[in-house]
This record gives C-alpha cells, sequence and structure tokens, in this order.
C-alpha cells in the first residue's frame, strides 16, 4: 500500500470508527460490494470492465470484491485496482488429489486470491450441491486462509408457504455445525426468486430476513458474531435500486450479478448512504 493510500485508508477507518458512535455501533460493519460475473466475459469483456472500474472511485471505508470465472482469476489479479479483491466462484472441500475439473483453496492462494463464493444458488440448484457440501467446503476453505462469502435464500416457492426464515435458518446451521470461528465469513442473503430475474425483494422483505437471521446467529451462534458478521443483500440489484437498500440498517453490502459487468456497477459500490449520514 502507498503512503497516500495508507493515509487514506486510515482517514476513512477513522471516520467509520466516529460515526460507528453516533450510531450506536452499527457502522461497526464495513460496506462490503462484491461482483459476480458468473459464466460470462472473455479477455475483451474483462479488459472493458477494469477500464471502468479503474476510471470509477472506490470508497476508503468500503470492500469491493469481484467473482471471476477461474480460468480468468491471474488475468484479473494482473489488472485489477488496487483496492478490488478478486473472489473465485467456487472451489472444492479437499486440498488435492483426484478431482477432475475442481480447483483447492491452495490453489487460489497461489495466484493471491483472497476471497471464495460458496452456496450459491446456482450452485445449489443446477449443480446439486447439498448444504453439507457446502458447510465442508466453507470450512476447509477458512481453514486453508481464505474469507468466504457464503450465500443462503429461498425460493419463490419456499417463501411463499412461509418457509423462507426455515430455509435461510438451516442453510447457516449447517456451516454453524462445522466452523467456529466467522471472522472471515460474509453472508449474502441471495432470494432465489430475485437472481437474475429483476424482481428484487423490497427494502422491508430484504432487512426483514437479514434482522431475523442475526437474531438467529445471536441466539445459536453469539450475540458478538451476530453484531460483526456482515449480511450482503443479493438479487437483481441496480444502480436504481441499491441506495434504498443500503438504508436498511441490517444490510451491510451487495452481492451482485448481472449489473456487476456494466459501468452501473460503480454506482452501487458507490451506494453506501449509511457512510453520508
Ligand atoms: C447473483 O448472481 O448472485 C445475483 C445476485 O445476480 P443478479 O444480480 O443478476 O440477480
Amino acid at each position: 500500500m502507498s503512503k497516500r493510500e495508507c493515509s487514506q485508508d486510515c482517514a476513512g477507518r477513522a471516520l467509520a470508527a466516529q460515526k460507528q458512535k453516533l450510531t450506536g455501533g452499527a457502522m461497526d460493519r464495513t460496506f462490503i460490494v462484491g461482483g459476480n460475473w458468473k459464466m460470462n466475459g472473455d479477455r475483451k469483456a474483462i479488459d472493458e470492465i477494469i477500464k471502468f472500474m479503474r476510471a470509477g472511485t472506490i470508497p476508503t471505508n468500503n470492500e469491493v470484491y469481484i467473482g471471476v470465472p477461474s480460468i480468468y482469476l491471474d488475468y484479473v489479479q494482473q489488472r485489477k485496482p488496487k483496492n478490488v479483491e478478486i473472489a473465485a466462484q467456487n472451489c472444492y472441500k479437499v486440498e488435492k488429489g483426484a478431482f477432475t475439473g475442481e480447483i483447492s483453496p491452495d490453489m487460489l492462494k497461489d495466484l493471491g486470491v483472497k476471497w471464495v463464493i460458496l452456496g450459491h444458488s446456482e450452485r445449489r440448484k443446477i449443480f446439486g450441491e447439498s448444504d453439507e457440501l457446502i458447510a465442508e467446503k466453507t470450512a476447509h476453505a477458512l481453514e486453508k486462509g481464505l474469507k468466504v462469502i457464503l450465500c443462503v435464500g429461498e425460493t419463490l416457492d419456499e417463501r411463499e408457504t412461509g418457509q423462507t426464515n426455515a430455509v435461510v435458518f438451516r442453510q447457516t446451521k449447517a456451516v454453524a455445525d462445522k466452523i467456529k470461528d466467522w471472522r472471515n465469513v460474509v453472508i449474502a442473503y441471495e432470494p432465489v426468486w430475485a437472481i437474475g430475474t429483476g424482481k428484487t425483494a423490497s427494502p422491508e422483505q430484504a432487512q426483514e430476513v437479514h434482522d431475523a437471521l442475526r437474531k438467529w446467529i445471536a441466539e445459536n451462534i453469539s450475540k458478538e458474531v451476530a453484531d460483526t458478521i456482515r449480511i450482503q443483500y443479493g438479487g437483481s440489484v441496480t444502480a436504481g435500486n441499491a441506495k434504498e437498500l443500503a438504508t436498511q440498517k441490517d444490510i451491510d453490502g451487495f452481492l451482485v450479478g448481472g449489473a456487476s459487468l456494466k459501468p452501473e456497477f460503480m454506482e452501487i459500490i458507490n451506494a453506501n448512504v449509511k457512510a453520508e449520514k
């Protein structure tokens, strides 16, 4: 980190600490916005994304990561803006061996990757990943020193039959049964019916689940984890709805799919209205 970046970073943290006092602790949680490129892009398209990210502003008191297809992780690592981290979109639950097509946390670390997205609803649904497997992957990734974005969320049918909280709690519990230390975990609440559909959860709908999940964590893991863990919202977040969603007390950032491929991603990165209070 250069001297200038360091002093900006320190100033950002000091400001956040000051706001924390004013807001009774709600600002403890650094706002975090991630992009999930899914299986999109080629080197030309990536160059365009890097170009708009380099041209835009990344607030010093926010964290930003981009979830890159594994084949391009190294390409993006060499080109990304300094204050953006890269995330893998998956990894396997063991160190190495005869697991054709898989990548391990050690391999990701070898490329300088800091984050991995696990439990995305597309992995759960299309690739049949169970709560158990996602929990094993999470435990192994954390053991190896990666930070994990753990995705949870209900389908439309589950919401309509009143099972939202039960599903989100079950998915979180599977991980809670396997790990003790949550410091390197960010949860992304992503209602499946809102992913890639253009149907965003309303700020109130999202807040309701975030609040319920935080309470569940307080009761079943610890109050400290509940207070400090960041819960992102994901599901058709755009430049048009991000600021309103970000007003909600328990929304600590976003996981963004489609819009992370477009210049509007920079507006979403800058949508942390809590920081303006
Ligand atoms: C996602 O892929 O995690 C996601 C939230 O996608 P989208 O923003 O396109 O709904």
